[in-house]
């Protein structure tokens, strides 16, 4: 179909978030209100940290701030493939703490696996399939990327089904496709605004006082009491904790850690028993292909197919603007690449289009810390990979306040930080630069040039 003919009715906003579910928001603050520990930020972060402060310690007064409603931003607008993976994946994690590989991986298991305990003891209903990522190959030189996977896979005894051509596409139907590899148990696919709203629900359950449309403007320390001052009401506490993702953070510092970055995603309708069957897919794994500039894709509840990815974008000056959520020359370019890889499902039109802002940092995995003497924590820098690892983050956050040394506070990856990007308007000369060789790698097998060679042997790089 014409991408445009199937674009045209396409709402533009989140699919999860145009849902009768969605709850009514939370009182405002108002007033001068005090508590143990303040949460600012009702994203994955901010949820999971009020949570867990509750269930460490149930008679712990907990206050939850959030500037728009619970879930708005990346948490309520993101892919949903929740993953184990507290790096990035494994090949970022592997080269960057080669000797911490193993303890990391067995830590993002078993958050994934306390994620799952989570949904059954609260009841949260939120579609979670544990079904595993199916990731394809879709030109030569991508096989020789997922045979190096392979390798790293088997060494560390995941579980794991390398496919041939004709396998894969027994699995999903796509005529691009040249082999897979299936990790079956890292990933579970979740309707994330459905968890977002089931985790504010134990909150408020457990007796966590939330307030939306409270955002936090200033911060002010008098040495023992964090003030948070919203524009209502002011909240003060000992503790802080910051789950504030992307946005213009309260600690200065943070600034230099994280950029804005947009990903774009297109929602199907959903497919009739007919459509589905042209193309299989009766395992419903999450499914990402495999070049630098990558798109993800999966089945949600109703059988629609989530498609998102590929442009990862990035606008001079750095801004978070609400204009940047849609972006129609992406929008097109998705819907033909879904085309391209199920020409059988050339009928199917979208009914969602949107993007989402992504906190991206120059080693692609979390960073966190502490200031104000240790009285505030922060975990940011998620990177596109989050729905999962931001539950990791909440215990860090947790076990930094505590004064705790934990297996999670002793790795190198919570104690160090990465390498900060470049003022503006240098930031945005290196950012441009580097997509563009990113995209030039895509279109010439691969290739790295001088410019990603050099980041990549200084560690850095840029991803979504
Ligand atoms: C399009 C897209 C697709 C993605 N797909 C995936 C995926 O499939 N799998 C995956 O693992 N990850 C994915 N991600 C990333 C994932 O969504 C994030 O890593 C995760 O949601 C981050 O959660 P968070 O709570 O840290 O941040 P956010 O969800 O951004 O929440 C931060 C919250 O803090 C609030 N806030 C900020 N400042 C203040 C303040 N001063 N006062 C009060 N409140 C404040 C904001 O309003 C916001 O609600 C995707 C992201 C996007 C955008």
């Amino acid at each position: 179909m014409d991408p445009l003919k199937a674009l045209a009715d396409a709402e533009r906003g989140p699919y999860w978030l145009d849902s009768p579910a969605r709850p009514e928001p939370a009182p405002r603050l108002t007033g001068h209100t005090t508590a143990d520990l303040l949460v600012v930020g009702g994203g994955f972060s901010g949820l999971w940290t009020a949570l867990m402060a509750k269930e460490r310690d149930p008679s712990l007064d907990v206050v939850l701030l959030e500037g728009r409603r619970i879930g708005w931003a990346a948490t309520g607008r993101n892919g949903g493939f929740c993953m184990a993976t507290l790096t990035h994946g494994l090949a970022n994690g592997m080269e960057r703490w080669p000797e911490e590989i193993d303890r990391l991986e067995r830590m993002g298991v078993a958050n994934l696996d306390e994620i799952e305990r989570t949904l059954w003891r609260y009841r949260i209903d939120c579609s979670f399939e544990r079904t595993g990522e199916l990731h394809v190959a879709t030109e030569p030189w991508q096989l020789d990327g997922l045979n190096e996977h392979l390798e790293l896979i088997s060494e560390l005894g995941l579980d794991y089904v390398p496919l041939d051509r004709d396998q894969v596409r027994a699995e999903l139907d796509s005529p691009t496709y040249l082999g897979g590899l299936w990790e079956r148990s890292g990933c579970a696919m979740v309707d994330p605004a459905r968890l977002a709203w089931g985790l504010r629900d134990a909150c408020l359950r457990l007796g966590v006082r939330v307030h939306e449309r409270s955002p936090v403007r200033s911060l002010h320390d008098d040495g023992t009491t964090i003030t948070l001052r919203t524009p209502y009401g002011t909240a003060a506490a000992r503790h802080v904790a910051l789950g504030t993702g992307v946005f213009p953070p309260l600690l200065r510092r943070l600034r230099h850690f994280v950029v804005p970055v947009y990903d774009y995603v297109l929602m199907t309708e959903p497919l009739t028993a007919a459509q589905l069957a042209e193309v299989g897919w009766s395992n419903r794994q999450g499914v990402g292909d495999s070049g630098n500039q990558f798109h993800y894709y999966r089945l949600t509840d109703d059988n629609r197919i989530l498609w998102g990815g590929y442009d990862a974008v990035y606008y001079n000056g750095g801004l978070v603007k609400q204009e940047y959520d849609q972006r129609d020359a992406t929008f097109v370019k998705l819907a033909q690449h879904f085309y391209a890889t199920f020409p059988q499902l050339a009928n199917v039109r979208f009914s969602h289009r949107w993007g989402g802002v992504i906190d991206t940092c120059s080693r692609f995995s979390a960073f966190y810390g502490q200031a104000h003497g240790g009285r505030l924590a922060y975990a940011a820098g998620f990177t596109g990979m989050g729905v999962g690892a931001t539950r990791f983050g909440a215990n860090v956050m947790l076990d930094l306040l505590s004064g705790e040394r934990t297996e999670r506070t002793e790795v190198r990856m919570v104690k160090e930080k990465p390498i900060p990007f470049p003022p503006e308007p240098v930031r945005s000369g290196v950012i441009q630069f580097t997509r563009w060789s990113i995209a030039r790698a895509d279109q010439h097998q691969g290739r790295r040039n001088l410019w990603l060679r050099a980041l990549d042997r200084m560690g850095l790089g840029f991803d979504s």
